[in-house]
């Protein structure tokens, strides 16, 4: 064989091991890939598992209650080990065998449908509303400072407060500043959603929800359209107005459970306050009752310096003169006038605004303000 004959010997040696090295390559690679779909299949194909809580036990067997409310007596699997009252278990869908045991999901639960946080408004981002901010200090936030002046004087202070008034006014805004004062944990709930989002499961949230504010004391429990939960009830035929009930009973309970000293407040918020039920308001439960009406002319004044304060406003702007225009606006609207009175200014190419645009966004905001009671009145008549 000459050095040709072998060079080009060489290279078909060499490039048949390259290409079967590849192929082998893209063999393991391709059943890897099957493998990873079986698996895949295989979950797909499983059926899943029900999660039940075990109620009592006797040996191999459990009773165990579903998330309906109804209770099984039911085998627990060898492979599952010990399981306890109390327990959140696995249990398979046709025959309610136990398979195992899964970490209990109750402060998960809470913490991930309520909003909790710490605040950072302060008294000051709030306008207009000096009166009740006072009010609210001297409820809420002395007894958290100083339970002490309390005991020495002999005197109990309310549970809970309730703020009411229009949609927008600053409700939330109190509680919140009252919060970061007095450095406290907020937990915020919406009444509404508590009762549509958690059917058969309302009570044991509020419970829960109390128990989490316990934990992270000093904390203040802000309840928003309480009426939903707390609403005078003639009728309590359906499921639905029992469960409301239910869940109103054990918020009711858990108000008159604890110490007005122990460093847990309420705050609820409504803006219909005509139809709460007087069980939420009677004496030792939220008692203080704070009106949160509409601004006048001098809160408006002092609510749109608030919201303009980082605004690049031209030298015609009269701050005096738009208050005076804004009547009947509530803080949430006067808010709404000066975003709108930026977009005039960004649509027209200016980084200031100016009157005009500040005139065009009140005009807007109202527009749209009456808008909405227009459709509130087709829809209700
Ligand atoms: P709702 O009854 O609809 O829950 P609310 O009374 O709780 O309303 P907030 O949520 O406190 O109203 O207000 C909404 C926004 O409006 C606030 O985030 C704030 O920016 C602005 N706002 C309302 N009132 C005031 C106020 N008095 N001072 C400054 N800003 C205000």
């Amino acid at each position: 064989m000459n050095a040709k004959e072998k060079n080009i010997l060489d290279s078909v040696i060499y490039s048949y091991s390259t290409e079967s090295n590849q192929t082998s390559e893209e063999n393991r690679i391709l059943k890897d890939t099957v493998n990873k779909m079986r698996e895949e299949l295989e979950k797909f194909k499983a059926p899943p598992l029900m999660v039940c809580e075990v109620r009592n036990v006797f040996d191999k067997e459990a009773v165990v209650r579903l998330p309906n409310g109804n209770q099984f007596y039911v085998s627990v699997s060898n492979e599952c080990g010990k399981v306890r009252p109390g327990d959140v278990v696995l249990a398979d869908q046709k025959n309610l065998v136990v398979i195992r045991k899964i970490p209990s999901t109750r402060k998960f639960d809470v913490e991930n449908f309520v909003i909790v946080e710490k605040p950072k408004v302060s008294w000051g981002s709030i306008g207009g509303l000096s009166a009740q901010a006072n009010e609210i200090k001297e409820v809420v936030e002395l007894p958290l400072k100083k339970p002490e002046l309390f005991k020495k004087v002999g005197i109990t202070p309310p549970k809970g407060i309730l703020l009411y008034g229009a949609p927008g006014t600053g409700k939330t805004l109190l509680a919140k500043a009252v919060a970061a004062s007095t450095n406290s944990t907020f937990i915020q709930i919406v009444a509404s959603e508590l009762v549509q989002k958690f059917i058969g499961e309302g009570a044991k949230m509020v419970k829960e929800i109390f128990e989490l504010a316990r934990k992270r004391a000093p904390s203040i429990v802000f309840i928003d359209e309480l009426d939903a939960l707390a609403a005078k009830r003639i009728e309590m035929g359906t499921s639905g107005e029992r469960e409301v009930n239910r869940t109103f009973m054990q918020l009711l309970a858990e108000i008159d459970g604890f110490n007005p000293l122990d460093n847990v407040k309420i705050i609820g918020a409504t803006n219909r306050k005509d139809i709460l039920d007087s069980a939420v308001t009677r004496p030792g439960r939220l008692d203080r009752l704070i009106h949160v009406p509409l601004p006048k002319k001098d809160g408006r004044l002092e609510i749109l310096k608030i919201h303009s304060q980082n605004m690049s406003l031209e030298p015609d702007v009269d701050l005096i003169n738009l208050s005076m225009i804004m009547e009947d606006m509530s803080g949430a609207e006067i808010k709404a006038v000066c975003t709108e009175a930026g977009y005039f200014a960004i649509r027209s190419d200016r980084i200031k605004v100016t009157r005009e645009d500040m005139l065009k966004a009140v005009d807007k905001v109202k527009h749209e303000e009456q808008e909405e009671g227009q459709d509130y009145m087709n829809m209700f008549g």
